[in-house]
């Protein structure tokens, strides 16, 4: 989990983590000093370690639950576990980053007037009764579930953030992330596209909870890399929903997967999860009209870039030369 904070020809901080790291290859691409901020949990050093040696990049390794003094122009507030099996593992640590941490960095952001980003979820709207979810939808969330600690945890990190927005003038962004997927996702972060992809790899049967009928969408994360550099450099706050509207069952998500990987890879039932939302798909029509965004990269184009970097780490390189 990182924050990612960048300083404009001056510099930013985005994170070590799966998606703060592709984000930090564009910034440093366009020429921003970036700072890395990660205390490196759910991070890893390798996704940001082809930066080291860039006068330009600096990585510390600091868990923003504790404060911090630095200098930069934009934050990128992406710190937090983001895969359900990590944030169980551990809720107190999940909520206390979400509302401490997100604390500290609107902190920050107000000492030094820095434009402020925070990464918050489509699981701010629970259970969803609404569907596809719009941002005005308030959401459905069980505040006492095994879930809370990271839906409850990023709705009072919007509220903070608003909060500082209207008592201190601060200049905010929120962007609700639906499922992401692509290279450098952890293995073994137990969600659902990582899961299949090294199960079909490992030649091991994929895994689906309950009947496999429950919808996710799922986003490549170059387009949201784009979605969050738009939504900072832009003129609304939002919240914006940053996904993919295509829609999926987790069996049709298998299928995909199996034409992708392997025909003959089994599946498997397990039991769900409790408090397992059964449909998520966002309405992107105001990040299309305010922020002149849309995903461009469908799964099954997606998914084949994903393939390729985890057979590398599976596999290593010289086996994945040979497959
Ligand atoms: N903070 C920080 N770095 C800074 C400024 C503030 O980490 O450069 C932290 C600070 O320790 C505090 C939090 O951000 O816990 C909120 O700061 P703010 O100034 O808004 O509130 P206050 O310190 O007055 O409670
Ligand atoms: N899921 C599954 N098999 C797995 C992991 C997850 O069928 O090996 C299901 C899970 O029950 C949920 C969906 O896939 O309905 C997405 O789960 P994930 O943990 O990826 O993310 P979420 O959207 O729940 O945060």
């Amino acid at each position: 989990m990182a924050s990612e904070l960048t300083y404009r020809g001056g510099a930013a901080s985005p994170s070590a983590g799966f998606v703060g790291s592709h984000l930090v290859d564009r910034l440093v691409a366009r020429g921003d000093s970036v700072i890395v901020v990660d205390n490196l949990f759910t991070g890893r050093k390798e996704n940001v370690m082809h930066h080291f040696g860039n006068p330009n990049f600096e990585m510390i390794r600091h868990d923003v639950v504790e404060p911090i003094l630095l200098e930069v122009d934009q934050i990128y507030h992406l710190a937090c576990p983001a895969s359900p099996v990590h944030y169980k593992y551990n809720p107190v640590k999940t909520i206390k980053t979400n509302v401490v941490g997100t604390l500290n960095m609107l902190g920050l952001a107000k000492r030094i007037g820095a434009r402020f980003l925070l990464t918050s979820t489509s699981e701010v709207y629970g259970d969803p009764l609404q569907h596809p979810q719009v941002e005005t939808y308030w959401g459905n969330v069980n505040p006492i579930g095994v879930r809370s600690c990271y839906d409850e945890g990023k709705r009072t990190a919007e509220t903070l953030t608003m909060d500082y927005h209207r008592g201190a003038n601060l200049e905010v962004r929120i962007a609700r992330i639906f499922n992401t997927y692509g290279p450098r996702m952890c293995i073994d972060d137990g969600r659902v596209v990582s899961n299949f992809v090294a199960q079909a790899l490992r030649k091991e049967p994929l895994t689906v909870y309950g009947d496999g009928k429950q919808t996710r969408s799922f986003q490549y994360v170059s387009d949201l890399v784009e979605g969050l550099m738009r939504l900072m450099e832009g003129d609304h706050i939002g919240p914006f929903n940053l996904g993919n509207p295509g829609e999926f069952t987790m069996l049709e998500l298998a299928k995909v997967v199996q034409d992708t990987i392997d025909p003959n890879a089994r599946i498997e039932f397990r039991e769900n999860t409790q408090d397992d939302p059964h449909k998520r798909k966002p309405d992107i029509t105001k990040a299309k009209e305010q922020l002149g965004w849309e995903p461009k990269i469908a799964l099954r184009d997606g998914l084949p870039l994903m393939v390729t970097d985890f057979r590398k780490r599976i596999f290593g390189d010289q086996d994945s030369a040979a497959t």
